[in-house]
């Protein structure tokens, strides 16, 4: 498989263009056109992983964290992004990151990590704004199940648990085809009327070119009459953080035990709560702490994530249960994800799970 080919099905699995304005997510190190034959996969991208793709005759790494997040402006070995870019390259190692992209879907990091605590009934917690879009085609009523079922196999018409949602409505299109044109129906330099039908549906913006490829594809006119609008609504398939419940409520105690056990924490850093009983609950993986108040706002009795900064835990007190279990922690089962997803997708690609346990963070214990 080359480069291109596993981008191309990384990307099914996790579109790039969902990642945040400021994220790096996609091929890191590497050129579309090499072959690649086994991969590696990892939280972090450390020299120590380098050197385990390297042993374990690897030649792409798929991380969750990209190494380069800045510009470099020199390659010289003085950062360990720059050293990192380096031994990649002379090791004919290429790098992919899947990171905001693979937070911000529905079966993403959140997902994982409400699935290993137990929670149900998942949504993500802050849905995104201005994905969702809407297209209208007209066409001959004869032809309407044809484009609708076109759109709708491209990912289009996709409201919650439903899929294949559209409003139809039968009415009159007009139109003169000139010299030069082959009408499918009507003459040339002629006035003609055809039964038409007005197909609505909506689509997330990153399918818009399979759903408009597709339409057209089955649609019978040369010229194909269809208008894309953007929408205000959210699109909940897509957006930051999970909110679920559990089916049996814990106490704040038995909830921070669980969290320490499941995730083998050094230490959860948690603000002071008031209440008796744990039943919903919002997760972020990572430096998740922006979504405090969509958490407060959901009415989560806890909120779990990573590198909360002081101040948020008075934002946090008597409101809800505020607990950081670290960055790494939060996220150390990205890896498993990561590997689940791609294997079920490229069957036939060798790929293997980093045993390197990256999290820079030391805890103290005198015991
Ligand atoms: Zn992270």
């Amino acid at each position: 498989m080359t480069i291109k080919e596993l981008l191309d099905n990384l990307n099914e699995l996790a579109p790039f263009s969902l990642q945040e304005d400021n994220d790096n997510s996609g091929l890191l190190v590497g050129e579309h056109g090499s072959e690649v034959t086994k991969g590696l996969v990892t939280l972090d991208v450390t020299e120590k992983v380098l050197d385990e793709a390297i042993e374990k005759g690897c030649d792409v790494v798929i991380s969750h964290h990209p190494f380069i997040y800045q510009g470099l402006k020199r390659v010289i070995g003085s950062r360990p992004a720059e050293r990192l870019l380096v031994k990649a390259i002379k090791n004919d190692l290429a790098v992919i990151s899947l990171h905001t992209n693979l937070d911000n879907i529905l079966t993403g990091v959140n997902r994982k990590f409400s699935g290993l605590i137990g929670l149900e009934d998942l949504k993500i917690l802050a849905p995104r704004l201005g994905y969702l879009k809407k297209l209208v085609v007209f066409c001959p009523v004869d032809y309407a199940n044809d484009v609708r079922l076109a759109i709708f196999k491209a990912g289009a018409g996709k409201i919650g648990d439903y899929d294949w949602c559209s409003y139809n409505i039968e009415g009159q299109g007009s139109f003169r085809a000139g010299e030069g044109a082959s009408p499918f129906v009507g003459n040339v330099n002629e006035l003609h009327f055809e039964k038409e039908a007005r197909i609505e549906t909506i689509y997330p913006s990153y399918i818009e070119n399979e759903v408009v490829r597709a339409m057209i594809e089955a649609h019978p006119y040369e010229e194909v009459a269809y208008d894309l609008y953007p929408l205000d609504n959210a699109f909940d398939m897509v957006g930051s953080g999970m909110i679920g419940s559990f089916k049996t409520p814990l106490s704040p105690k038995e909830f921070l035990a669980m969290l320490e056990e499941k995730f083998n924490t050094g230490i959860i850093r948690h603000s002071y709560f008031s209440g008796e009983k744990i039943e919903n609950v919002a997760v972020s993986g990572g430096s998740g702490s922006f979504l405090l108040d969509k958490a407060i706002e959901a009415k989560a009795d806890a909120f779990v994530t990573a590198d909360v900064k002081y101040h948020q835990f008075f934002d946090a007190q008597n409101k809800i249960l505020l607990a950081d279990i670290g960055h790494y922690e939060s996220e150390q089962f990205t890896k498993d994800l990561i590997y689940e997803m791609v294997s079920k997708k490229i069957i036939n690609f060798a790929l293997q799970i980093s045993e390197i346990n990256t999290n820079p963070v030391q805890y103290f214990r005198t015991k």
